[in-house]
């Protein structure tokens, strides 16, 4: 799969090295096994899917992660980028809205020794269970339809946010670098189409 990210253009060898370790058939159903490592998106319930392992590489390498960063991530799902990002030696709180995958996710990752605290909660609120903004880095894995300005609001000044804004059907994958405290003091980069899940409204209990 390595082999696969360097053609896609990443280059950083801390993503490369923990998508080497992190195994992606852990976060999936059995039955997908034979399909863990190619390069699609697959579904794990909930009408939900984990990206394809080049979306998490390309978001890991944009994110620029150092070892001991308190990363926020929105959209938990299988729990596979959180693992990437915990074994770049990230902090990581992680967001699900979804009752049936945090309940199946947050025991998975713990099982497996990752560094993610797990929360059910609405994203687009940031992280309001414990005080622990703000962040190095905030992680958007599913298509927003704009900022969400709560999130801003949790990223430390000089801080980075990578999140992909668009319509329901594909977004354009954006890297914010906040430059100040005030409201639009940031500065934006494009990189380009992605099709993501929406980022929806609220949590759900079920
Ligand atoms: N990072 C995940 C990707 C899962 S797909 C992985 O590696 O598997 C995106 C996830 O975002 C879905 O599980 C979906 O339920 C969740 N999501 C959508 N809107 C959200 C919101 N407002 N807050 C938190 N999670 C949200």
């Amino acid at each position: 799969m390595c082999e696969l990210l360097k053609q896609q253009g990443i280059t950083d060898d801390a993503v490369l090295k923990a998508m080497g370790a992190v195994r992606r058939h852990w976060f999936l159903d059995s039955a997908l096994d034979a399909l863990a490592y190619e390069d699609r998106a697959l579904k794990i319930g909930a009408d939900q899917t984990i990206s394809r392992p080049s979306t998490v590489a390309m978001q890991s390498q944009l994110l620029c992660v150092e070892s001991g960063m308190k990363v926020l991530e929105i959209g938990t799902g299988s729990g596979y980028q959180a693992a990437v990002l915990s074994k770049m030696g990230a902090k990581v709180f992680s967001i699900e809205r979804q009752k049936e995958l945090f309940d199946h996710t947050r025991p998975l990752l713990a099982e497996l020794g990752c560094r993610v605290r797990c929360f059910l909660g609405d994203g687009y609120q940031g992280l309001t269970e414990v005080d622990q903004a703000p962040f190095d880095r905030i992680i958007v894995t599913c298509g927003a339809r704009e900022m969400p300005e709560a999130l801003m609001a949790q990223l430390k000044v000089g801080g980075i946010m990578v999140i992909p804004i668009g319509g329901d059907d594909t977004q354009e994958m954006l890297r914010f670098t906040k430059t100040g405290e005030g409201r639009g003091e940031w500065e934006k980069e494009e990189f380009g189409r992605y099709s993501f899940v929406p980022m929806l409204d609220g949590r759900q209990m079920h």
